[in-house]
């Protein structure tokens, strides 16, 4: 264990060990197998990596993301680990370096798509090396009830046979209990000691405002809090994506578009600016970001619902693995409400699976309804015990006052029922406002006796009560037609006066958390040096062909800001530098913090 406490401080110039750490890397050295379970950033890597440097032999780590394990490599080749991957897109001649360097025992870390490890050929080429370990990084892939299923992974059950000596560990960010079991049951790892982390994610806080104009609502969340940050736009379309990037470039922005129908390059080179050029925005589809380990994504933004709370966590999860402050944002509206609800009636899947699908929309539906805790409500929904209040999700910032919407969900209910149940909201909205347009003359409604029965509220307080009737189900999209509501089960004892429902006040102007704006100013105190040092990173990062993140993490620049090292020793101090870094770049930092001047007014921290 000593060894390892003197690699991560020398080799990775970390101060100590985080959360479970420790004690995954203790077993594996003790030639257990492991199952960790920790967060996206929570920092899974130096669980393998580290007792892979110990033991004698090579660690072969399985990953399905072939995109990354060159950034990977240079990451690690960059503290001054041996490190290479095999993958489809090699020249034949690096690989024969690769193998030849694995039978002379070489390498420390060897990164491995699963189909290639599978072939007979890498498999004999394993059987003649020493193996220090097997880590298979994203093994929710080989469960067929998540939602990321490979069938490679599934051919991974070889392993224990092939390689009985061989300590194995599995790692995921992905929390459930079936999940968990179909990844120790198909990787044989029934002995495994199972390392759970506390799904929090501290640093990233959790807004849901109501949509009213999208692209004006993003824009001035991007203007006002991350000018010049990368990060994520999330879509549900296609061409959705399109549009905003387009439309954000015009903002002055730079903004990529990522989904599934770009050809390969095009998304290859969109990921690659991406991770090498800073304040890069992708605008994407969910095919975008599994395995993204860009760890300085400041904001992930979501302008359509996910369709799960699985899937809103693990996208927004992809903000701040830096551990610094992040936000995961989103706008959602009626229009959202009523889309997924079709989409999903009108899916073919079978009624079991449609059964499963309508309960995760309804938690999502009812995570963005919530008038409590946001990140308490996401925890529970892992399974996981949190304070009843985070103090740092915008319900707690700002706590959702609610009314008493008994007589107005009852007025709409009516409204649906006298129409015939064959109207969209809007039209239904206009009914209760008693606006006599074309479709109103049309249908005859100025006739119905709740035509202009509901003046009290403005058409956006209509639109919210509709939309909190469908998220709690006293509505329902039909399969068929434009969006039309029906009654459910639920709405009769509340038409009859028997129930009541309380509906939450939107907020109409969306409000930033102060807290978090003077903790990112406390951290940079000079932001000029920052600057500074942030241009040397991007010249050395060039240079490589390298992302800038390789080089350092903003947060090891932000301490050399604050902490101001004068000399080698006090450099090697920093967060994030290593005997490797120092030798290679202390110089070049160390010059610009010396010759800086701070500006006058700067204040110490
Ligand atoms: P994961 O794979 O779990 O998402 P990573 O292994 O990429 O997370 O780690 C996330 C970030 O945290 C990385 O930038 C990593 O260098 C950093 N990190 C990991 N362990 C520590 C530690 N003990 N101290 C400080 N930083 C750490
Ligand atoms: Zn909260």
């Amino acid at each position: 264990m000593e060894q390892a406490l003197e690699i991560l401080r020398n080799t990775f110039g970390y101060h100590s060990f985080r959360g479970d750490q420790q004690d995954i890397i203790g077993d594996l050295l003790a030639g257990h197998d492991a199952l960790a379970l920790m967060p996206t950033g929570g920092g899974k890597s130096l669980c393998y990596q580290i007792p892979a440097m110990i033991r004698p032999g090579t660690g072969i780590i399985i990953s399905p993301l072939i995109a990354l394990m060159q950034d990977q490599v240079s990451a690690l080749l960059q503290l001054g680990i041996k490190a290479a991957y095999l993958n489809s897109t090699l020249p034949v001649q690096s690989v024969q370096e690769i193998e030849t360097g694995l039978l002379n025992n070489e390498l420390d870390l060897l990164y491995i798509a699963p189909e290639r490890l599978l072939q007979e050929r890498t498999l004999a080429l394993l059987e003649r090396i020493q193996i220090a370990l097997f880590a298979i990084d994203e093994a929710h892939c080989v469960s067929q009830w998540g939602h990321d299923f490979r069938k490679d992974y599934l051919a991974l059950e070889q392993l224990p046979q092939r390689f009985p000596a061989v300590p194995r560990i599995a790692l995921t960010a992905t929390a459930d209990e079936r999940t968990r079991r179909e990844i120790r049951q198909r990787l044989g790892l029934d002995r495994a000691k199972v390392f759970i982390s506390g799904f929090n994610r501290p640093n990233i806080q959790y807004r849901i405002t109501t949509k009213l104009e999208e692209r004006r609502q993003l824009l001035r969340f991007l203007e006002t809090e991350h000018k010049q940050d990368a990060g994520i736009v999330y879509c549900l379309s296609r061409k959705k994506t399109e549009a905003i990037a387009d439309w954000l470039s015009e903002q002055g922005r730079t903004a990529l578009p990522y989904h599934a129908g770009l050809g390969p390059e095009i998304r290859h080179r969109h990921q690659q600016r991406f991770l090498r050029e800073e304040g890069i925005i992708i605008v994407a589809t969910i095919a975008f970001g599994m395995g993204i380990d860009k760890p300085d994504v400041r904001f992930v933004a979501h302008l359509d619902l996910p369709k799960s709370i699985e899937a809103y966590y693990q996208e927004t999860g992809r903000a701040g693995r830096d551990g610094r402050a992040a936000d995961a944002w989103m706008v959602y509206g009626l229009e959202d409400v009523v889309k997924l609800r079709q989409m999903l009636e009108q899916s073919d899947a079978d009624e079991n699976h449609k059964r499963i699908e309508r309960h995760k929309l309804d938690a999502m539906l009812g995570l963005c309804e919530i008038t409590s805790c946001r990140r308490h409500a996401l925890l529970q929904y892992f399974g996981e015990e949190s304070p009843a209040q985070c103090g740092f999700c915008d319900t707690c910032l700002h706590p959702i006052a609610t009314w008493d919407g008994t007589t107005a969900a009852r007025k709409a209910l009516s409204c649906v029922y006298r129409s015939g149940q064959r109207f969209g909201a809007r039209h239904l909205i206009d009914v209760l406002l008693g606006k006599e347009n074309s479709k109103v003359r049309k249908f005859n409604h100025q006739r119905l006796s709740v035509f202009g029965i509901g003046g009290e509220l403005d058409m956006e307080q209509w639109r919210s009560v509709f939309r909190q009737l469908i998220a709690r189900r006293f509505l329902t999209v039909d399969m068929e037609g434009f969006g039309s509501l029906r009654l459910t089960d639920q709405s009769k004892p509340l038409l009859q006066g028997e129930t009541q429902v309380f509906l939450r006040k939107d907020n109409k102007v969306e409000k930033p958390s102060r807290r978090r704006r003077d903790e990112t100013l406390a951290q940079v105190s000079d932001p000029e040096l920052l600057e500074k040092l942030k241009a040397c990173r991007k010249q050395l990062a060039v240079q490589q062909g390298l992302p800038p993140y390789v080089i350092f993490h903003d947060a090891t620049l932000v301490e050399m800001v604050r902490y101001l090292p004068a000399n080698p020793e006090e450099f090697l101090q920093i967060n994030g530098v290593g005997l490797n870094k120092l030798e290679k770049y202390g110089e070049s930092f160390l010059t610009i913090i010396r010759g800086h001047q701070p500006a006058a007014k700067t204040i110490s921290p």
